[in-house]
C-alpha cells in the first residue's frame, strides 16, 4: 500500500501515521525523518542538504526529491510506505509519480484528514503553560481542573505568543493556500479520499482502515 497523508496542522495526522504504521506495518516516511537519516547516513545527497540547513537555506527541490527516491528505493518500502509532508508542491508531487513510475509502482490513496478551520484554530490556539513548573495543557485535549490553575503546582498558566489567533491564523491561511494544488493535483488522479478528522480519533482512524481495505482489495486484483 502505497499512501500518502495530507492534512492541515492540528488536523492529528501524527496521531494517525502512528496507528497506521502499526497497524498496516509500512514505514511512515516523514521529510524531517528523511533529512535526518540521509545526513547521519552520509549519503551524497544528505550531505547537500545538511549545506543548505546550515547556511539557512531551504533545501531545493532537486536535492530533495533525490533523498526521496533513494528512501523510497528501500527495502522497508517494498510491501508500501506512508508519506507525510511531501511533497508540497505540485512540481514535486509530479517527481513522486516519475520516481513510483520508474519502479512499476503507483500511489494508491492520498488521504486528506479534513476539519474545519475553526475548529483547527480552537485546537491550535487551546495550549496553556503554567509559569512555574512549565506544564502544559489544552483546553480541549487536556484541561485542568479550575480553570487558568496548574494541576500540579497551582501556578498561573499561560499562551504562549507563537499560540494566539492572529499568529496562528495566518499561519493556517498560508497552509491551506499551499495545499489547494495538491488536493487538486490528487483529485485529478483520482488517488484522493477525504477523511472527516473532527470526529474522535478512533473514528478518524476507522475511516482511514475502511478505505485501506478498498487499497489491498486493489491490489489483490
Ligand atoms: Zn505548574
Amino acid at each position: 500500500m502505497n499512501l500518502l497523508l495530507m492534512g492541515l496542522p492540528g488536523a492529528g495526522k501524527g496521531t494517525q501515521a502512528e496507528r497506521m504504521r502499526e497497524k498496516f506495518d509500512i514505514p511512515h516516511i516523514s521529510t524531517g525523518d528523511m533529512f535526518r537519516a540521509a545526513i547521519k547516513e552520509g549519503t551524497t545527497l544528505g550531505i547537500k542538504a545538511k549545506e543548505f540547513m546550515d547556511a539557512g537555506n531551504l533545501v531545493p527541490d532537486e536535492v530533495t526529491i533525490g533523498i526521496v527516491r533513494e528512501r523510497l528505493a528501500k527495502d522497508d518500502c517494498g510491501k508500501g510506505f506512508l508519506l507525510d509532508g511531501f511533497p508540497r508542491t505540485t512540481a514535486q508531487a509530479e517527481a513522486l509519480e516519475q520516481i513510483l513510475a520508474d519502479t512499476g509502482r503507483t500511489i494508491h490513496f492520498v488521504l486528506n484528514i479534513d476539519v474545519a478551520e475553526k475548529e483547527l484554530l480552537a485546537r491550535l490556539t487551546g495550549r496553556r503553560i503554567c509559569r512555574s513548573c512549565g506544564g502544559t495543557y489544552h483546553i480541549i485535549f487536556n484541561p485542568v481542573n479550575v480553570e487558568g490553575v496548574c494541576d500540579k503546582c497551582g501556578g498561573e498558566l499561560y499562551q504562549r505568543d507563537d499560540d494566539n489567533e492572529k499568529t496562528v491564523a495566518t499561519r493556517l491561511q498560508v497552509n491551506i493556500r499551499q495545499q489547494q494544488p495538491l488536493l487538486d493535483f490528487y483529485q485529478e488522479k483520482g488517488y484522493l479520499r477525504h477523511i472527516e478528522g473532527s470526529q474522535h480519533i478512533d473514528n478518524v482512524f476507522k475511516e482511514i482502515e475502511e478505505v485501506l481495505c478498498q487499497a489491498v482489495a486493489k491490489e489483490n486484483k
